[in-house]
């Protein structure tokens, strides 16, 4: 089972990749750190967050927490990744939602018509993922190598610590 996660109002770009490699990731964009820290000891979500002082405040609260010290993307992924000791695999049955981490539901073509912006992209991939809380639909297209690319840098950057 993957730990579940609350993210500080400075990691949005993180909370959506995180959610979409299958994490179960809190994301209040106005919350100060009370709430954070509230929020996070009474859900029981490792809070990550770019701010020493509110890590400090939560391990001294006995609240799991995952400092980030990198103003990179890659960095940042690996040092939650390492702090979790998760693997960075992509289980397509666990993905949810970058923008509302709802659970993903896959789906074929035929299904997933209504909400692609074109026929010619049901025409052209045999998955979709939807999630049914905003509407919104997914599909390996061209972004996808890009996709690729960082979480084998990820990858990468675990091993060689
Ligand atoms: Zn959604």
């Amino acid at each position: 089972m993957k730990r579940k996660l609350i993210l500080d109002s400075m990691c949005g770009r993180l909370a959506r990749w995180l959610r979409f490699l299958g994490f179960d990731v809190l994301y209040l964009r106005e919350a100060d750190d009370d709430v954070l820290l509230s929020t996070a000891s009474e859900t029981g979500r490792v809070l990550v967050t770019r701010d020493e002082e509110l890590y400090e405040r939560a391990v001294k609260n006995g609240i799991e927490s995952i400092l980030l010290t990198s103003v990179d993307h890659v960095e940042n992924m690996s040092q939650v990744l390492r702090g979790l000791e998760a693997d960075v695999a992509l289980p397509p049955e666990e993905t949810r939602c970058p923008l509302c981490n709802s659970p993903l539901l896959e789906v074929g073509p035929a299904e997933a018509l209504n909400f692609l912006p074109s026929r010619e992209i049901a025409r052209r991939y045999g998955k979709f993922w939807l999630c049914d809380k905003c509407g919104k639909a997914y599909w390996m297209g061209s972004h996808w190598r890009n996709i690729e690319k960082i979480l084998s840098e990820v990858r990468r950057n675990i091993r060689e610590r």
